[in-house]
């Protein structure tokens, strides 16, 4: 049976407590507005944990039962515990979990472990953003536009990353910086995808096209084996091999 695909959110979940301009705009937390956005499509089942829970809020138990792991965090990245981040890093590179860090992820713990690579950038102010979707055939891109705009914080190159394998989004910023804005690994089993908007002081996360661009993701990210095979085929498959040998036997 084709079953939902198992979102767990992980949010640092810090700016919202401290500061009240970022819970006016985030009120139930990051986390909550990354939910919302999965939850306007029925084909995910979401689940959010915090930094300041028991291991992280990521437990064998909620770890081992989540397809894809999202991850957003900025003030707090020590405070990860070295066990945890080991653990994110196994499950994506030898189960095919999929890791989804978003903004401020990218100086993450996990994502530095599962690259290899310091993650630092160039920043910058909020200003203007402009979103160009470069590789409309990939799976991210449907229904993105070529261009959307947004009022992000400034993240410009050089990024410190490995090329990606696939690179969907590269951005433009009003004072002139370029950024590599969504990017695309395949490491071990799993696959990793780094994608730039969501700074708490602003509201791209509530946009249309950044929150389809999460659904996206996370349905790219998903392992390939959880039983969305398309199932009417696995006969037909199996009569041609069955064919196949008994012109061989017949030899
Ligand atoms: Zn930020």
């Amino acid at each position: 049976m084709e079953r939902k695909i198992k979102v767990t959110v992980w949010n640092e979940f810090r700016h919202e407590k401290n500061e009240p301009r970022i819970k006016e705009l985030y009120p139930e937390g990051i986390h909550g507005a990354l939910r919302d956005a999965l939850m306007e499509c029925g084909d995910f089942e979401v689940t959010t944990v915090t930094l300041d829970m028991p291991e992280n809020g990521l437990t064998d138990d909620i770890l081992n039962n989540t397809d894809v792991l999202m991850w957003w965090g900025h003030m707090a990245h020590g405070e990860v515990s070295d066990k945890v981040v080991e653990k994110v890093r196994e499950r994506v590179l030898r189960d095919g979990m999929g890791f989804f860090p978003i903004h401020s992820g990218h100086h993450s713990k996990p994502f530095r472990a599962i690259l290899g690579t310091t993650g630092d950038l160039s920043w910058g102010a909020n200003q203007q953003e402009i979103v160009w979707n470069i590789l409309p055939q990939h799976p991210i891109a449907e229904g993105i536009p070529e261009r959307f705009e947004l009022t992000e914080e400034m993240y410009g190159e050089p990024f410190y990353i490995p090329a990606p394998d696939e690179l969907v989004f590269a951005s433009w910023f009003a004072n002139g910086n370029i950024f590599r804005s969504g990017c695309c690994y395949y490491r071990g089993m799993g696959k990793i995808f780094y994608f730039q908007p969501g700074h708490e002081e602003c509201k791209s996360l509530y946009n249309p096209y950044v929150r389809r661009i999460i659904r996206n993701g996370v349905r790219w990210l998903a392992p390939s084996d959880i039983g969305r095979a398309d199932r009417g085929c696995i006969h037909q498959a199996t009569s041609v091999l069955d064919d196949l040998k008994k012109e061989k036997e017949n030899a």
